[in-house]
């Protein structure tokens, strides 16, 4: 089980918390400009790493935040927990 450091309450059990996806999604910033393709790029792909991933979770059963986690995916270790509009460590996406 994962115990999931909210940057507002601390450590938690991760059974308080509801994962979000990838993070740093931005959102087109003209919608109508884009193709079929491109759209569905946005909606629907993904990165599914193997290892250092960025992802929303929100603490659902707690302060109810979104925020963001560095972790990894072979590991399940979080390097990291930053709030929403923080850039990701080591500055990369
Ligand atoms: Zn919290």
């Amino acid at each position: 089980m994962l115990l999931i450091p909210c940057p507002w309450c601390g450590p938690r059990d991760e059974t308080e918390f509801s994962y979000g996806g990838e993070a740093h999604i931005a959102r087109p910033k003209d919608p109508h400009a884009l193709s079929d393709e491109e759209w569905a790029d946005y909606l629907f792909m993904r990165k599914n790493p193997r290892g250092r991933h960025l992802e929303q979770w929100v603490h659902a059963h707690g302060c109810r935040r979104w925020f963001n986690v560095e972790r990894d995916t072979v590991s399940y270790r979080i390097n990291s927990v930053y709030k929403m509009g923080e850039r990701p460590p080591r500055g990369r996406k």
